[in-house]
């Protein structure tokens, strides 16, 4: 298996600001990885670091995508996301901007890759409606497409089902998972523990004293999910 990420030693943080020591994980091909951990815990820290935005401040990260463009992002959505003055159709095309460089049209082979994405997550109803119109679950469905179309090897979502209800949270965990069958390594930020140990591989636990990263059934056996609130083995 190819190794898509891989820390070794690695000290992230800001300037002054030291979050976490000492991190050593490798993210395979086909993984499905659940970041976790409590509040500053280093989980947006990190991701900055795989996405290029912050250096590392010790030690090595490797990322084995041939630029980052090809990492296909959905960032948490915030209150000024909210609204795009723009139709779904052209939120979701804008996936490939990164892809197309300077220039200011998308080719027909771009334009078959996002209609692709679009069946794939049955949102072809909804391409025509403006963004802003769109119900949450709606929103993020587009915003996975998008994020889809800038890859095919390697997703980040980070807290994709934040305000969701539960049917749309259910929907996205579960096309989340199909994509990731049909060979997309993901890695997704969760701070909903059940439904990291239901879908995940790995689970990579950020803690300033131990962290852990393996596998959903080690991660297990360790009991430290019994940290968060309510636990995780009795439910
Ligand atoms: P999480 O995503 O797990 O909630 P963060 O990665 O956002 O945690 O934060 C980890 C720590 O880094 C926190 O103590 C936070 O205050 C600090 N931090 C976050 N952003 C910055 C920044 N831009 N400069 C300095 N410190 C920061």
């Amino acid at each position: 298996m190819m190794n898509i990420i891989e820390c070794k030693n690695l000290s992230i943080g800001y300037n002054d600001h030291l979050v976490l020591n000492n991190l050593n994980f490798k993210l395979e091909e086909g993984m499905y990885l659940s970041i976790v951990g409590n509040n500053g815990s280093g989980k947006s820290t990190l991701l900055k670091t795989i996405l290029g935005l912050i250096k590392p401040l010790k030690g090595k990260i490797s990322i084995n995508v041939l630029k980052s463009s090809e990492i296909g992002y959905l960032p948490q959505i915030n209150e000024n996301m909210k609204e795009f003055p723009a139709s779904a159709y052209e939120i979701v095309l804008s996936g490939c901007l990164n892809k197309c460089r300077f220039l200011p049209f998308y080719s027909k082979k771009q334009k078959e890759m996002v209609n692709n994405n679009i069946k794939k997550l049955k949102i072809e109803k909804l391409m025509k409606k403006s963004f802003n119109d769109l119900s949450g679950g709606e929103k993020q469905k587009v915003l996975l497409a998008r994020a889809l179309s800038a890859t095919n090897k390697l997703l980040i979502l980070d807290e994709p089902t934040n305000g969701l209800d539960a049917h749309s949270q259910k929907d996205l965990y579960s096309l989340i998972k199909k994509l990731n069958k049909e060979g997309i390594t993901i890695i997704l930020v969760s701070h909903d523990i059940h439904k990291s140990l239901e879908n995940a591989s790995h689970i990579l636990h950020l803690d300033n004293k131990e962290t852990f990263f393996g596998t959903v059934d080690e991660y297990v056996k360790t009991g430290k999910c019994e940290h968060f609130i309510g636990g995780c083995l009795n439910d």
